[in-house]
């Protein structure tokens, strides 16, 4: 078997324009055109490039964005300051405050003090409880995107048996929380894991949100299983460039898999799409 790709790269582009013409909707209808202000602290290389991503997609699409860089030793009281002062601010419909913080910041402190009307991050405590207990929460982006890949090679998820490897707030708890919302059978595998390629051999639906080059080989892998490859990692090449490549052995994995995402070019992408996605929802239910 030679897998499906599951291009996360043309997905993103058809979610963005939905968004744009969505951002001409609203303005249209009532006056509002949604803001996403993103709050940087300290110049962590791959953070930078993360943020300029962010802020030229928010643009494109016909959102207004605000970038509240602050120095690497900005203390906690005059960060909470500025969200609080965000929280306030009626052009702001989404805050997004990236990730890592320096260490003298505690994230989850931090993440605490945006509204939660306007956490398009979806990490404050209150979206979390409503993803776990099926409200209205806005959905973290990654597990979202990764949602939004799945169903578009398998609408019917109901029953399946999904493996989702790694637990972090960001991916893989969100992730877990999003297939048993779908009434997927979930198992979480982490670090401490038994057998875990065993596991993985259940899976219909393989996560994997690990950070590990590669590690996800073709004999873990149940034939004609969808897999999405949140991972990515930097690996050396003999020219010197280096590459990105996921969790997932992609060439190995796709002579077994059904549908498998790339990377870069599957959930990367899709990322930023939903993050723009729920900036407007943000602002769409501020109007309502
Ligand atoms: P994390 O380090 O917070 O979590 C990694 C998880 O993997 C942990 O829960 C850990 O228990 C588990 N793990 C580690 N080693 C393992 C092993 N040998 N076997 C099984 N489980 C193991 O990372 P994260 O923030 O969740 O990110 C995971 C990966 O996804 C990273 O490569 C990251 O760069 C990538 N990522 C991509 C996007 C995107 O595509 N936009 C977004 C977020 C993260």
């Amino acid at each position: 078997m030679i897998a499906a790709r599951i291009d996360g790269k043309e997905f993103a582009a058809r979610v963005r324009e939905e968004v744009a013409q969505g951002v001409k909707d609203l303005q249209a209808s009532h006056g509002v055109t949604p803001g996403l202000a993103v709050v940087s602290v300290g110049e962590d290389p791959a953070s930078q490039v993360y943020v300029r991503n962010k802020l030229k997609y928010t643009k494109a699409c016909g959102m207004n964005s605000f970038h509240r860089a602050l120095d690497a030793d900005t203390s906690r009281r005059s960060l909470l300051l500025l969200i609080e002062s965000l929280n306030k601010d009626p052009a702001v419909h989404g805050i997004l405050v990236q990730l890592p913080l320096p260490a003298h910041l505690d994230s989850r402190d931090v993440i605490q003090t945006i509204d939660c009307s306007k956490d398009v991050d979806g990490f404050h405590t209150s979206n979390v409880g409503d993803l776990w207990t099926s409200g209205k929460p806005f959905i973290p982006c990654t597990p979202l995107g990764c949602l939004m890949l799945l169903k578009s090679v398998e609408p019917n998820i109901t029953g399946k048996n999904a493996v989702v490897i790694g637990r972090s707030n960001i991916v893989g708890r969100p992730m877990a929380a999003l297939l048993l919302n779908e009434s997927a059978t979930v198992t979480i595998a982490h670090s401490n894991t038994k057998d875990l390629p065993a596991i993985c051999r259940q899976a219909d639906i393989l996560v994997a949100a690990v950070g590990r080059p590669q590690m996800i080989k073709a004999d873990w892998i149940k034939p004609g299983a969808i897999i999405l490859d949140v991972g990515i990692n930097r690996i050396e090449t003999p020219d010197g460039r280096g590459r990105l490549v996921g969790d997932v052995d992609f060439e190995d994995v796709s002579t077994v898999a059904g549908a498998i995402t790339p990377v870069p070019g599957g959930p990367g992408p899709m990322t930023i799409a939903c993050l723009l996605a729920n900036t407007l929802e943000a602002a769409k239910r501020a109007v309502s």
